[in-house]
């Protein structure tokens, strides 16, 4: 079929599949010259979360950087009457191509990473071709729901304040229109339910089987990501609800930390990444505006990076350099660094107060963050003929549908 971006909101409801393998394509390319050899590097790598954004550049970064095993779980749709399938689908498929081309094993689990049935598999998985011996399991799920495996409990994730309403303002990123936006508080129930869906229960529930189940390497790392961000996105973010789950995420990593040590030489870290495009943050009210500014920033400043970029730095200048772990004083690791500089964060706030429709284009690189909103779905890529028919059905050679 003839494949064309659909936008529905801050989503785009098709993918392309040859535009999706580009985009594994320049991820895999850009080691290449950007990653230092690694000191005591993974073998065995689980990723959950694996399909898309920072999952997929960690999956990438562990397997063709590191030359490690993979075994990636996410949660896509295959395609069907003439439906495309999801991004992370076809990125799934180009990366177990991709990586068995070079010598790789690389498999992969399509289904809800929160259910009992989804770890059952995995596990098994692990023991069957591997024995056991993870020594890197990386949790980069971003989910608006969870079903709770144990209580049936259907729970959502609400981007909402805390305590009082936000009045801000953010960008419709395709027609450039900068509008206010007002958001209510959340209440009790609501930051229940975000924090049961994206804090850390159901990271612990997946280290516990791993650990009961004997699957993990004396020395096994976990890490989860997470996201501060500046004071201006404070009320959405960091101190709304999300940043609520956050937190829960960040004492979660302390407990498996304490967990890992009983049981060998392990560690758990929360990892804050730098804010960048990815179908997660798109929707969020407000960061696409303030992503926007700061990719302008950035570029201009040359310190400008995306998911690869960012899980180059993890792997090689914090996780496997050799040295401790550098860790700032809430004992997290930071390669959010470049983003949070002083002079980047005053600057931010200068046009923050200032941007308004007739200078956002001088001062928002609105169409940085189209093109790579668009690349996200396999569009927008050069080298892909978009005016050529392609088949949509693809499969992901290690899963029958
Ligand atoms: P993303 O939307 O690109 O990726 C989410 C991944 O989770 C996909 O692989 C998807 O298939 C998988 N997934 C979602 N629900 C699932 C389920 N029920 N079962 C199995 N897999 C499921 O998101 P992202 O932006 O890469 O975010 C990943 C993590 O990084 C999140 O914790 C996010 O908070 C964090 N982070 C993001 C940013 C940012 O700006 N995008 C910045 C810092 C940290």
């Amino acid at each position: 079929m003839l494949i064309t971006p659909k936008i529905r909101g801050f989503i785009c409801t098709t993918a392309h599949p040859q535009g999706c393998r580009r985009h594994v394509e320049s991820e895999i390319a850009y080691l290449k010259g950007h990653l230092p050899a690694l000191k005591n590097p993974p073998k065995k790598v689980l990723v959950i979360g694996a399909s898309t954004g920072y999952g997929l550049s960690s999956r990438i970064v562990a397997a063709f950087g590191a030359k490690a095993q993979t075994i990636g779980v996410s949660f896509e749709r295959p395609a069907a009457d003439r439906r495309t399938a999801t991004a992370g689908w076809y990125n799934t498929v180009a990366f177990e191509e991709l990586a068995t081309e070079a010598g790789l094993y690389a498999k992969s689990i399509n289904g809800d990473a929160y259910s009992d049935e989804i770890k059952t598999q995995t596990l098994d998985l692990i023991r069957r071709d591997w024995g056991g011996e993870v020594d890197l399991i990386i949790y980069s799920l971003a989910s608006p729901r969870r079903m709770h495996p144990k209580t049936g409990e259907s729970l959502n994730s609400v981007l909402k304040p805390i305590g009082q309403s936000f009045a801000g303002k953010t960008v419709n990123i395709m027609s450039g229109e900068l509008s206010a936006v007002n958001i209510e508080p959340a209440d009790e129930e609501e930051i229940r339910q975000t924090v049961a869906v994206m804090g850390g229960e159901d990271w612990k529930f997946w280290i516990d089987a791993l650990s009961e189940q004997k699957l993990l390497a004396k020395d096994a790392v976990t890490v989860a990501y997470s996201y501060i961000g500046p004071e201006l996105t404070f009320p959405i973010y960091h101190e709304g609800t999300i940043g609520q789950a956050k937190k829960d995420l960040e004492k979660t990593a302390f407990e498996l930390t304490e967990k890992l040590q009983q049981q060998g030489n392990g560690a758990a870290y929360i990892s804050v990444n730098k804010g960048l495009v990815t179908q997660a943050s798109a929707a969020i009210p407000v960061v696409p505006l303030y992503i926007s500014i700061l990719y302008k920033l950035m570029k201009a400043q040359g310190t400008h990076e995306g998911c690869i970029e960012q899980i180059v730095r993890l792997f090689s200048d914090r996780l496997y350099s050799g040295q401790p772990v550098p860790l700032d004083k809430g004992g997290r690791i930071r390669i959010d660094d470049l983003e949070m500089a002083p002079e980047i964060q005053t600057k931010i706030t200068e046009l923050w107060n200032i941007v308004n429709p007739d200078n956002l284009s001088d001062y928002a690189d609105l169409a940085g963050y189209q093109e790579e909103f668009y690349r996200l779905f396999g569009f927008a890529w050069p080298g892909v003929d978009y005016e050529l028919e392609t088949e949509e059905k693809r499969a992901i050679p290690s899963i029958d549908v």
